[in-house]
């Protein structure tokens, strides 16, 4: 089982599909670690080693995903 908590947000780039066809998609999404399973913030898209075959790049970083810094920003609106 991975770890769920890491000190910084981690992002993640999909460079294939699943089933190892190349995406066209260039931008890094926000990592959530949802049950223990990686997932893209934006499409739940699962990767890593163990829940999905597709490859991927994953860094500490910044996210460039429009979809992913809108639900960021969502959730930035909550107080606490
Ligand atoms: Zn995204």
């Amino acid at each position: 089982m991975k770890a769920a908590n890491y000190a910084y947000p981690r992002v993640v780039k999909i460079i294939t599909t699943d089933d190892g066809e190349p995406t066209k998609d260039r931008r890094w999404h926000l990592v959530v670690n949802e049950a223990a399973t990686d997932r893209s913030l934006c499409t739940g898209d699962a990767f890593g080693i163990g829940d999905s075959g597709a490859e991927y790049k994953e860094k500490i970083g910044k996210v460039t995903c429009a979809e992913c810094i809108k639900t960021i920003k969502w959730f930035k609106r909550i107080k606490l």
